[in-house]
């Protein structure tokens, strides 16, 4: 088995910051020493004098839509992606088309993405009207959880009413598993816009005014108690508003399982650069105005806002660029997976003091505890994965995605944007996925990591 030491670097896991030696023997890490004997018979020694070594973030969410959208980025460009950003891990969301609503179509998503991802990944089923009855097929079929929207999204991704909304936390209870739900009032939100495109309406601005965050934080309320009632765990994904982290606070202090996810463009962006960007800054939630994001920083620091995401949702330059003309021409969701551990590492460390472990556990630990891969992913330990990544956290660099990105069609919300620490190697289940800006694995590296209800072993996978 190859035996592999990262020597001489300062390892940041979840329960502290020291000098070791990371030794890996295969895909897995067997030993942290102190001593220099653990270099003796290594096939290969990796030197990060100076680096810091992390475990791998874990993004649980992420939209490639490769199946019906192959053309805005696939399961290789979008994995090569999060790996040159630091990510090991990703769950995709099923915006894919043939929607993944039946276990068999599910299955056949799964597939795909093995032959093609270059990073571990799961997949989030689906919690539709149709896909009700499916939801413990697709369960057997190695899904994590089971994604709910609560407005309009998409045309071909059905929203839930509050009845669906309920029923199918009501399954999902029975099997122990996560509902994601992404939440905003659907009622209030149609209205909004109706009356903003009443009065003509059709500047950045009037995206945020159809989504202020009321839409968001009543739902939030309403997804946390249906929840209770249900009596499922549940994640709120992308929260904007620090109402809605305040409303999870109070949920957990409850001993109610919930958690959120936050994302990098609502921690690093705000209500100017939605007008800069345009169509490039529409997203849902929408950005929310600078005194907002200051307070969402707080549930961040203080360890409330239990996940860095990204919501890497890519669409093409043709698909973004109507919405100058109007903003509700342009398709919901930014391009950012590369840039996002980076860009909010840099500012959580070197502006807002965040502890690196404490940053550890937002950007990979909690992470993969709330998916079910702790400790086997998100933390670097003997028996874990050798999901590491070699930070050089004062090196500055510019976004630049045109040079940079490996994703399909490359732009990005943080073009311009200087950002201090970099990647500079990534390692996943041992092996150097990443290094000086290239890639060195074969697309189908990344490995499927089913569920607890799968009845494919994980050994097959
Ligand atoms: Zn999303």
């Amino acid at each position: 088995m190859k035996r592999t030491v990262i020597a001489n670097g300062t390892v940041a896991a979840p329960y502290g910051v020291f000098r070791a030696h990371v030794v890996i023997e295969g895909e897995r890490v067997v030993a942290l020493a102190d001593d220099d004997g653990a270099l003796t018979g290594a096939d290969e020694v990796v030197d990060a004098d100076g680096l810091h070594v992390l475990p791998g973030a874990v993004d649980p969410h992420v939209h490639y839509e490769d199946l019906g959208h192959a053309e805005r980025e696939d399961y290789a460009t979008g994995t090569m992606a999060a790996a040159a950003g630091g990510i090991t891990t990703i769950v995709e969301h099923p915006l894919t088309i043939p929607l993944p609503i039946t276990a068999q179509a599910f299955a056949e998503k799964r597939d795909r993405v093995r032959e093609l991802a270059v990073v571990d990944f799961g997949l989030w089923g689906a919690l539709t009207r149709p896909s009700l009855p499916e939801i413990p097929g697709e369960w057997r079929e190695g899904a994590r959880g089971f994604k709910a929207f609560m407005p309009f999204s998409e045309p071909e991704y059905p929203n839930v009413d509050d009845a669906e909304l309920l029923a199918g936390m009501e399954i999902v209870a029975g099997l122990d598993g996560l509902v994601l739900v992404h939440a905003e009032n659907d009622a209030m939100m149609r209205a909004n816009h109706a009356r903003l495109q009443a009065d003509g309406r059709r500047d950045p601005l009037a995206h945020h005014e159809g989504r202020p965050p009321l839409v968001e934080e009543e739902a939030v309320h309403r997804a946390i108690f249906l929840a209770q009632q249900a009596g499922v765990r549940l994640q709120v994904v992308h929260v904007s508003s620090p109402v809605s982290a305040e409303l999870v606070a109070g949920a957990k202090a409850r001993a109610q399982r919930v958690t959120m996810e936050v994302c990098s463009h609502h921690l690093l962006l705000d209500l100017d650069d939605l007008v800069r960007l345009g169509p490039y800054g529409r997203c849902a939630p929408a950005l929310r105005d600078r005194a907002l994001v200051e307070r969402l920083w707080d549930h961040v620091l203080s360890g409330n806002a239990d996940c860095l995401i990204s919501d890497h949702a890519p669409y093409t330059r043709e698909e973004k660029e109507p919405g100058w003309e109007d903003i509700f021409a342009a398709p919901l969701g930014l391009q950012n997976i590369q840039e996002t551990v980076p860009a909010v590492l840099s500012e959580a460390l070197h502006v807002r003091g965040m502890p690196l472990d404490a940053f550890v556990r937002f950007a990979s630990t909690n992470a993969a505890r709330i998916v079910g891969l702790f400790p086997r992913k998100g933390t670097i330990l003997p028996g874990s994965d050798a999901d590491i990544v070699l930070w050089d956290l004062d090196a500055e660099w510019t976004v630049d995605s045109a040079s940079q990105q490996f994703s399909k069609n490359p732009w990005s919300p943080f073009d311009g944007r200087t950002v201090r620490g970099r990647v500079v190697r990534t390692l996943v289940r041992g092996e150097t996925v990443y290094v000086d800006g290239e890639i060195r694995v074969e697309p189908g590296h990344g490995r499927f990591l089913p569920g607890a209800g799968a009845l494919v072993p994980a050994a097959a996978s």
